[in-house]
């Protein structure tokens, strides 16, 4: 008996990812986007035969990404969705007939619910035994109120016994479910707002089996925000430690970058970009706790594009690749080596510029600096040394797999 899964990741919903402008379903959460946590709940399901997913044509290359981070062979070819969530489900169930022979349960479910446990699972399953249709779903607990016009004045309370929250994943026979589906669209009814209200309207027989809160749909920033903390708490994480080191040397000028801040000086650092050398060590440390290359890897000094580079580019590149790995700082600390200009009076402001780059708190960011007592390069006034090293937070099941290609 073949059981196939339709995940529906069309909607434009941008709500709970404002900051990077993606559509929530491809939102970071913990190193992973949610689209490919919800998917791994159902590849991993032994039931489980294929796992299709209804995306927006504009998501092509956000939904290849998402996917080179799931491992499966029950991945089928995605499906284009429709304007609507209904139009979607429609196309995705259209095209499950036409290539998954014998498909004869199907479960619909939203991306945006990537908690969904085996045992929702596998109680939708059960039930689709003496039932056309089942959808898990939560009892309303909170009194319910109908208020009317812009005051939000309550009209009245409403009875909430036998009221239910519906959730997902909706399971179906497949070939009611789409003759439903196919009935609607011919009526051109759009109205329905889940699947199981089309089963309802078509004469199915569809029952409730009990959902989780854990289940709940993320919507809003908040949400992203918790689930990130959900499963941070759950997350086991180890700490990584990168080392940088890095020189330039110094040419006619009237300031030295020394990290990220300008200091007047009779000579300037000369380099490609901005010869930030405490940033540029710092960044390497920081790639190195990754294991992710080196600042040249990532900004090769040959591309004309980083010619004069202010070097807060570079380390807050390295912050980013940190955070798309579902990882955090614990501390960084840069280490000076010149005879002058002298470090001291500017320390404070380094560590708040480091902080500010890196969005942690000043307390998690060192700056030394020491004399080489005269000797070597740094002592003859040569150029400037410096020395970093950075101790992150990675999620374990980050820390075993090599750094993403971008
Ligand atoms: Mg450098």
């Amino acid at each position: 008996m073949t059981i196939a899964v339709l995940i529906v990741a069309a909607g434009r919903g941008t709500r709970a990812a404002a900051t990077s402008g993606k559509p929530k379903q491809y939102a970071n959460l913990r190193g992973k986007p949610m689209l490919a946590r919800t998917i791994e709940c159902f590849a991993q399901h032994a039931d489980i035969a294929t796992v299709t997913v209804a995306i927006h044509p504009d998501d092509q290359t956000a939904y290849l990404d998402c996917i080179a981070q799931v491992t499966s062979t029950k991945l089928t070819p995605p499906v284009n969705g429709g304007a609507t969530r209904q139009v979607s489900v429609l196309n995705g169930l259209e095209s499950m007939q036409k290539s998954i022979p014998g498909v004869k349960n199907v479960l619909i479910h939203d991306a945006a619910r990537p908690f969904v446990s085996a045992s929702i699972i596998d109680s939708v399953l059960a039930a689709l035994n003496d039932n056309d249709g089942a959808i898990p779903a939560l009892p309303v607990s909170d009194t319910l109120k109908r208020t009317g016009g812009e005051t939000h004045k309550i009209i009245e309370t409403l009875p909430r016994s036998g009221l239910w929250r519906a959730q997902t994943p909706q399971g179906f026979r497949f070939a009611p479910i789409l003759d439903a589906h196919r009935a609607a669209a011919a009526q051109q009814r759009q109205d329905f707002t889940d699947d199981a209200a089309i089963a309802e309207w078509a004469g199915l027989s569809v029952v409730i089996t009990l959902g989780s809160r854990e289940n709940e749909k993320i919507t809003t920033a908040e949400d992203l925000a918790l689930a990130n903390d959900k499963l941070a708490s759950q997350l086991a994480f180890e700490t990584r430690i990168g080392t940088g080191f890095d020189v330039h040397r110094f040419a006619s000028g009237s300031s030295v970058w020394l990290c990220g801040v300008e200091i007047p000086h009779e000579q300037r650092l000369e380099g490609h970009s901005d010869a930030d050398v405490g940033l540029h060590a710092l960044t390497d440390a920081i790639l190195g706790a990754l294991a992710d290359g080196d600042i040249g890897a990532h900004f090769p000094p040959s591309d004309p594009k980083w010619k004069g580079a202010e070097s807060h580019v570079f380390l807050k590149d390295a912050a980013r690749r940190l955070a798309d790995r579902g990882g955090r700082f614990v501390n960084v600390d840069v280490t000076l080596l010149c005879e002058a200009p002298k470090v001291g009076p500017h320390r404070d402001a380094m560590r708040a510029a480091i902080a500010e780059i890196l969005e942690i708190e000043t307390s998690r960011v060192g700056v030394k600096a020491t004399t080489t007592e005269g000797l070597g390069f740094t002592g003859r006034r040569e150029g400037i040394a410096a020395m970093a090293s950075a101790s992150v937070l990675l999620p374990v099941e980050q820390s075993t797999k090599n750094a993403p290609d971008r």
